[in-house]
């Protein structure tokens, strides 16, 4: 599976970082840096809780 970060949808809340800094990296204006990345099931917490405090869907596993 991928975790992905839609940048498009991105609007730099940076709650992401704020639940899982070891997961995801915003910018200096607080917008998420692009991730494209491999993850293995159990999904870790930090994808889970960053997931769950987008307020604009922008990330996402498929
Ligand atoms: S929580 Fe969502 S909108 Fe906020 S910085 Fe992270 S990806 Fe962007």
């Amino acid at each position: 599976m991928k975790l992905t970060v839609d940048t498009s949808k991105c609007s730099g809340h940076a709650r992401c970082y704020a639940v899982a800094p070891d997961v995801f990296d915003i910018d200096d204006l607080g917008y998420a840096v692009p991730l494209d990345r491999e993850v293995e099931e159990p999904v870790d917490d930090g994808i889970t809780a960053g997931i769950a405090a987008c307020p604009e869907h922008a990330i996402s596993i498929h």
